[in-house]
């Protein structure tokens, strides 16, 4: 489905695109967020809320929370943009290797030895999701 630029309408599904829609509730980000195996990304109403997921409260450095919820928002950003601009539809388990590929980049922002090892961690995480796809 290709869109004008001035369209309002997702690119997935066409539904009133709203950054709500766009990075949680379109059935693109809801498979997404369900390969994760965070399907309750889906359902909240903040983006702050995004914080709150079991998997991620549970990790004790906020810098590798904001991390992983930045990598996972930016690259359905990044992919809808692909999509709406060139035309091109990326593959969910490319979204997902993205993500890995940013956080494994990302660990040089992180000084604190122990985070580094917590964000390689989440690295293999998706590279393991990304596998079994
Ligand atoms: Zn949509």
């Amino acid at each position: 489905m290709l869109l004008s630029l001035k369209s309002q309408l997702c690119a997935y599904c066409g539904a009133h695109e709203d950054q709500g829609h766009l990075l949680l509730r379109c059935p693109r980000a809801r498979r997404i967020w369900r390969l994760i195996g965070w399907p309750q990304a889906a359902c909240i109403d903040s983006f702050r809320d995004l914080w709150d997921i079991h998997d991620l409260a549970l990790i004790p450095y906020a810098k590798v929370r904001s991390g992983i919820v930045t990598a996972v928002l930016w690259n359905i950003w990044k992919y809808r943009n692909d999509l709406v601009f060139n035309n091109v539809l990326v593959p969910a388990h490319v979204t997902l290797r993205a993500v890995a590929t940013d956080l494994d980049l990302w660990r040089y922002r992180l000084r604190d030895p122990a985070a580094v090892t917590s964000l390689l961690s989440w690295v293999d995480y998706f590279c393991n999701i990304v596998t079994l796809l």
